[in-house]
């Protein structure tokens, strides 16, 4: 049994791999999402079959009450609340670790009081991990969620936070080093703080980070949960788990990376340098002499007549697409111009809007080709060749300085090259920053021209101009 348990596991592994793999496309991303789900079902299966540890009617129980709260979150959830859910998520995925490693503590501490468990350092270490990794991201991704929901403002106690995590932090080695060398069956006490020191800690790590850089925190808090996942797969034993918790793990550090490249900013950073644009954002007055007089305004009337010509459109979506819900005028004004005969893409950006794949999602939602979603690396190539380039509610992400000047904060950043396209038409409401909270110079190039309005109406406007050429 022991053998068809661990094949169930490894099959259940690569269904999770081969998901993962198909999640980094569009295109696949369903088959993926239904290989990982499928993958999940094996490892259940699996994990019922070895039923050493708890009888089936607490399962059953756990899998009703669980199934029921969850089929009904995920019907009823919105897209746009997506990252509170993940958050979530994560946070309970700590709690359940938390959980687990308590229960097979106090557990072991019976059995060895009946000299039937010798603790050995493996199994203290991992215990100690899954508790304290845990409840770190229980009580992180909880604040995570009031922030991202906009409950929980940006914390003015910035430097109590940092020195609050720096001594829990002290506190936290010299605990668990005493719990994991000198005593891990009668700890009780020490445990019990520990949980709540880190509980403590969980909320003083994330309160003070600006409620903007919330989605790499979320990325990063997925990876602790898997982390404890794996600690907990130590302490059971269980190799389902340990494999899916280090691949959450993994995955969700590498996706913090990436996110932290794509924002040019090192993790560090994120963490302990507080919001982005408090750092290094220019004031109101700065921000409109920077553009006075240099702006050359635009309409819908004059757009819908550049694009009457144009052969290759390229829409750049942004934040204030997701803002404006523009996404389905988008794809009514390209579906207008492919019939029109013009070739149309989307360009999209790894940190365009606020969480990772914002754009992918909005513009799935509008029933947008895959194919004709351009990732960065693929479309600079193609800018010069374009005709016009439609800048929907973005800003840093096509901000020349990022490739120009070295002493913008967003130096280094990779963006996407509009300025290279014939003509740039640039829709937002007026000339507030961005994210990073500065100017942007392409606004001012000889090849731009700015409607200004919100998203969506100025696509409207645009194709009702469209339909009466
Ligand atoms: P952005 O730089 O934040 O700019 C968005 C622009 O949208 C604003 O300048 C705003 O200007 C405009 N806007 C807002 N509402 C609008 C509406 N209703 N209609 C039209 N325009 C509207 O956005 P981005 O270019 O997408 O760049 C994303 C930024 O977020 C980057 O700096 C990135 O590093 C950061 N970030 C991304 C993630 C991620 O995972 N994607 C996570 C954390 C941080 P007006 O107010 O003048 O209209």
């Amino acid at each position: 049994m022991e053998t068809v348990i661990n094949i169930g596991y490894l099959v259940a592994a690569v269904l999770f791999i081969l998901g993962i793999k198909g999640m980094t496309k569009p295109k696949t991303a369903v088959r993926g999402n239904q290989m990982s789900a499928t993958g999940m079902l094996v490892a259940i299966i699996a994990a019922l079959l070895d039923n050493n540890v708890v009888s089936y009617e607490y399962i059953i129980i756990g899998v009703l009450i669980g199934g029921t709260i969850g089929a009904f979150i995920a019907k009823k959830v919105a897209m746009t609340d997506m990252p509170e859910l993940v958050a979530a998520l994560n946070g309970i995925g700590g709690g359940a670790s938390l959980l687990v490693a308590s229960a097979n503590y106090l557990e072991s501490q019976k059995l060895a009081a009946m000299g039937q468990f010798v603790p050995t350092y493996d199994w203290s270490i991992a215990v100690i991990l899954s508790i304290l990794i845990g409840a770190v991201t229980l009580t992180g991704s909880f604040i995570a969620v009031g922030k991202l929901k906009g409950k929980i403002g940006d914390a003015k106690q910035v430097r109590l936070f940092k020195w609050i995590v720096k001594l829990s932090l002290a506190a936290l080695l010299a605990g668990a080093a005493y719990f994991a060398a000198v005593d891990p069956v009668n700890s009780d006490l020490l445990i019990a703080g520990l949980i709540v020191l880190c509980l403590i800690l969980g909320i003083c790590l994330v309160m003070p980070i600006g409620g903007a850089d919330m989605p790499v925190v979320v990325a990063l808090l997925n990876s602790y949960s898997g982390l404890a996942g794996a600690a907990a797969g130590f302490v059971l034993g269980n190799n389902g788990l340990i494999i899916t918790g280090s691949l959450v793990g993994a995955s969700g550090i590498i996706l913090t990376s990436i996110m932290c490249k794509a924002m040019n900013r090192s993790l560090t950073n994120v963490l302990f340098g507080g919001s982005m644009s408090e750092s290094s954002g220019v004031s109101r007055s700065e921000n409109d002499a920077f553009y006075e007089g240099k702006v050359k305004f635009s309409s819908a009337d004059e757009l819908a007549m550049l694009l009457d010509g144009a052969q290759n459109v390229v829409f750049v979506p942004g934040y204030g697409l997701a803002v404006a819900q523009a996404q389905h005028a988008t794809r009514e004004l390209a579906s207008m111009l492919e019939k029109q005969g013009a070739k149309v893409k989307y360009a999209i950006h790894p940190v365009a809007g606020r969480m990772p794949g914002h754009m992918n999602v909005l513009l799935a939602e509008a029933e947008v080709p895959y194919d004709q979603l351009v990732e960065m690396d693929a479309i600079n190539p193609e800018f010069s060749q374009t005709d016009v380039a439609i800048v929907l509610g973005a800003n840093d992400v096509v901000n020349p300085a990022a490739a120009e000047d070295p002493n913008s904060p967003i130096f280094g950043m990779p963006i996407l090259d509009v300025h290279h396209a014939k003509t740039v038409v640039v829709v937002k409401r007026g000339l507030s920053p961005g994210f990073a909270g500065i100017p942007n110079e392409l606004f001012i190039r000889d090849n731009s021209l700015m409607v200004a309005g919100d998203a969506k109406k100025v696509l409207q406007d645009t194709i009702s101009a469209l339909k009466d050429l």
